[in-house]
């Protein structure tokens, strides 16, 4: 066992506070990594406070995980020492059911191991990304391309990957109408991804507040969902909406925006159910989707995507002294576009 520095979550609501942790030694297909940045996803601060539910503590949050390689172990096959890598939501699946053996790992039937709060094949609770270092085998590990910097990669193990995963599915691409709705850590991936597929891309934001830097970063278009005319002036125009906010929404006004056949997929969820004429799926032919982050395969080629089109996240870099401030800003939506700790800091 290693003892390595994080900053944990003592029990639900409680601020993080720098502690220690035990990490597991480094097993015949393991890498141990020495993680340089961590970015804080909504979800951290969801699982840290227990809206979600009931979870396990003390809770080291952090699945946007980017480090160097500083051991593998002796079955390892995939990465050497200095290896520039990365680790998403997923640290273990069954391997086993029809989901996993398609590279859908995240839909794994059998039981996959989420990289904190959830409980390893050890029978040892999981601790994430606010840390010194991480073990994990190799087949739940990604390489961070060379073009990419590893503090900008970080956010793309969560935020990237759950936009990638559905604008893939869902065709985005040239020809296609394609909007995002938020523009917050999840949906400025979007416009990104979204823009470089090819798509024609339209942010839905609550306000104009963020238009510049949505343009900026590769939309055509940009409403406001605040503002009734938008729905008067965009009904019927999209072939794919992707909602990463977690707000309730009114679902009956979104999908008057889909042209036939349209689809609206939802990456992020509201606490409580929601209400939906169907009578708004039935008229086109609609689809009303979910989607949830990506398989370890895609996860991958969603990295050399985005070193392709030379982007990772847009980021606030912080120490780890100031997650907890963090938290409060990201309630705030008071962030532009991730923030990712700096881990030398812990
Ligand atoms: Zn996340
Ligand atoms: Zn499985």
């Amino acid at each position: 066992m290693t003892t390595v520095a994080a900053y944990a979550a003592p029990a639900a609501k409680a601020p993080l506070e720098r502690t220690t942790i035990e990490r597991r030694p480094v097993g015949e297909f393991d890498v141990l990594i020495d993680i340089k940045f961590a970015g804080i996803c909504h979800s951290d601060i969801h699982q840290a406070r227990e809206g979600w539910g009931e979870a396990i503590f003390p809770m080291v949050p952090g699945h946007e995980i980017a480090g160097v390689v500083s051991e593998v172990g002796p079955g390892v096959t995939k990465y050497t020492v200095g290896d520039r890598v990365g680790v998403g939501c997923l640290v273990d699946s069954c391997r086993e059911c029809d989901n996993c053996k398609a590279g859908l790992e995240q839909y794994c039937t059998g039981g996959s191991v989420p990289t904190y709060n959830g409980v390893g094949k050890d029978g040892e609770p999981t601790y994430g990304g606010y840390s010194e270092k991480v073990v994990v085998d190799e087949n739940f590990v990604v390489r961070i391309p060379d073009g990419l910097s590893l503090d900008e990669a970080a956010p793309l193990l969560c935020a990237g990957i759950t936009t990638y995963s559905p604008l893939k599915h869902w065709n985005a691409g040239p020809g296609k109408k394609v909007a995002i709705l938020g523009m917050g850590g999840l949906g400025h991936m979007g416009v990104k991804i979204a823009h470089a597929l090819g798509a024609e891309v339209t942010v839905l934001s609550q306000s104009l507040r963020k238009k510049d830097d949505g343009l900026k970063l590769g939309a055509d278009h940009y409403y406001a969902t605040s503002d009734e005319a938008t729905f008067k002036e965009l009904a019927g125009t999209f072939d794919l909406i992707l909602s990463t906010v977690s707000a309730p929404l009114n679902l009956d006004a979104y999908l008057s925006l889909l042209r036939t056949d349209g689809a609206f997929v939802n990456v992020g969820a509201p606490e409580e159910p929601v209400k939906l004429n169907l009578f708004s799926v039935i008229g086109g032919r609609k689809t009303l989707a979910g989607s949830g982050i990506g398989g370890i395969q895609e996860t991958q080629e969603m990295l050399d995507f985005c070193a392709e089109h030379g982007f990772g996240a847009e980021i606030e870099l912080i120490s780890a002294s100031e997650i907890n401030e963090a938290y409060e800003r990201v309630l705030a939506s008071d962030v532009r576009y991730r923030f990712v700790i700096d881990a030398a800091t812990i």
